[in-house]
């Protein structure tokens, strides 16, 4: 893995064609679309009727996971209460398997979404469509604590050839179902 600024990692996502807020080219809904053009099938870890989850190319850490709705949704509070309730499966799943693999200091999930308007007055930060990252921290300090660990500010992960695809494939290899 190496580190890389911001300005670059956003770059990096132009390049392949993310765009944040937009809704017609809503990065989130490329991700949970089978045959997207992103190449990012790979980095699919699981995957359940309502919602999948993705290994994260723009990384926190290593091993950060994204639970994302298939559907575009924004709000929590519109989702079936079943829906939610499978997405928070996952989370708690995601959460089981990095513990096995990675025997983490830390484990941060957070939900972000958006609550208003965000076509017409889009958030400044993260996507506007509903998911849950689930992030390993394997260190101490301030750079682990939450408001370092979910900002881009100083920097951000990215992984190298290949090995975020081979990460995956551990990752669905170990998997821990609760069904
Ligand atoms: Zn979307």
């Amino acid at each position: 893995m190496r580190r890389v600024s911001k300005e670059e990692a956003l770059a990096d996502m132009a390049a392949r064609g993310f765009d944040r807020g937009s809704r017609n080219a809503c990065a989130m809904c490329k991700l949970a679309k089978h045959g997207d053009d992103t190449n990012d099938e790979a980095l699919r870890v699981r995957e359940e009727d309502h919602a999948i989850v993705v290994l994260d190319r723009y990384a926190s850490t290593r091993g950060d996971l994204l639970v994302i709705l298939r559907e575009h949704v924004e709000r929590i509070t519109d989702l079936p209460l079943a829906t939610h309730l499978e997405v928070q499966r996952l989370v708690f799943e995601a959460h089981a398997t990095l513990e096995e693999l990675f025997a983490p200091r830390r484990i941060y999930s957070a939900t972000l979404g958006s609550s208003s308007e965000p076509e017409a007055n889009p958030p400044a930060m993260s996507f506007p469509h509903l998911h849950v990252h689930v992030i390993p921290v394997h260190d101490d300090g301030e750079s682990a604590r939450p408001a370092a660990v979910f900002s881009w500010t100083a920097g951000v992960w990215l992984y190298d050839e290949g090995e975020a695809e081979q990460l995956a494939r551990e990752l669905r290899a170990a998997w821990r179902s609760s069904r």
